[in-house]
């Protein structure tokens, strides 16, 4: 059965693809963590941007009056490039209308601020895209289905991981601190410091400070700046200087010279496998990262009997 809904790429001036792709349907274009077009070339009814990591180019799209992402998002994007955003928001969990579609917004649980989106054809058939994911307790079913593919390859063993919660509070009962990537990491490890019932106050550098005050507001708790208390969580470069014995790497990867702390902000394959179960599509688009992963989980899916592309085996193209 055709579901009407057709991935196409943009192609940019130097001839390359831009990054990700749009999804055409009805009389309708919408760009999904995307770089925003030129202004002569054709322009998407929207740029929906899922987070604000940098590989999902809010950095780009967030100039665009087209761009919709959720508050934080749009939040976390000025602060971490420090231009406007001039798109418009949502509160994760709101519609929002895009021309006449009602585009529902829901929880990943990868960022602060992290949104899928989903809406109806004119046909009736559901799509959902759904950026990077690390709970999909809160997507709906649907019969498109845009999915990412961070830890999608079946043959690597890095891709099965469960977080390594235990080894987390002993290091923070033994008074550690924490190396964590400014956005992201550093809102979940201060999340679940206040979780597991550590109160005091946090250290951290200028930049995770900012971005942790203004994400998570008052569940932040108490914060300072690097070494302010014996408790810190700050960028891996900023390790260094913290004045502490005892130092964690909060990452799943392995190429570190500090001991690491397994937290990531992802699924990994079982996750994504239980994931696509739980939306129940006929059809499977696996969008990012661009590369093997993604080529791999599409195969993978092929296997099992579900029809799945990749973005490299999208053949439509516009300017
Ligand atoms: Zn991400």
């Amino acid at each position: 059965m055709d579901l009407g809904v057709e991935p196409v790429r943009r192609i940019n001036s130097r001839g390359g693809c831009a990054p990700h792709l749009s999804l055409q349907f009805d009389s309708h274009l919408f760009s999904i963590d995307t770089s925003r077009s030129p202004k002569a070339c054709i322009q998407p009814d929207a740029y929906l941007i899922t987070h604000a990591h940098s590989d999902h180019f809010g950095k780009s799209a967030m100039l665009s009056e087209r761009a919709i992402a959720s508050v934080e998002t749009a939040r976390a994007l000025e602060i971490r490039y420090e231009r406007e955003y001039r798109g418009r928001t949502f509160r994760v969990g709101e519609s929002i209308m895009v021309g006449d579609v009602s585009v529902k917004t829901h929880r990943t649980g990868h960022t602060i601020g992290s949104a899928a989106f989903s809406w109806e054809t004119e046909a009736g058939a559901r799509v959902l895209v759904t950026g990077d994911v690390k709970d999909y307790s809160a997507l709906p079913r649907c019969d498109y289905l845009v999915s990412e593919a961070n830890y999608g390859d079946p043959y690597d063993p890095s891709c099965i991981f469960e977080d390594d919660l235990a080894g987390f509070f002993e290091a923070l009962e033994s008074g550690a601190s924490f190396g964590a990537y400014a956005f992201g990491k550093a809102q979940r490890a201060v999340a679940l410091m206040r979780a597991m019932g550590y109160h005091d106050e946090i250290g951290m550098d200028a930049q995770s400070l900012v971005l942790t005050r203004e994400l998570m507001k008052d569940a932040a708790g108490p914060l300072t700046e690097v070494n302010g208390s014996k408790t810190n969580v700050v960028t891996p470069w900023n390790l260094p200087q913290v004045r502490c014995k005892s130092k964690y790497f909060l990452t799943g990867r392995r190429d570190t010279s500090y001991p690491t702390i397994r937290l990531s902000d992802h699924l990994d394959f079982r996750g994504l496998m239980k994931m696509i179960e739980h939306s129940s599509p006929q059809e499977v688009l696996a969008y990012h990262p661009a590369g093997e992963r993604a080529s791999l989980l599409a195969h993978h899916l092929q296997q099992c009997g579900l029809e799945t592309m990749s973005l490299d085996l999208i053949e439509k193209f516009f300017r």
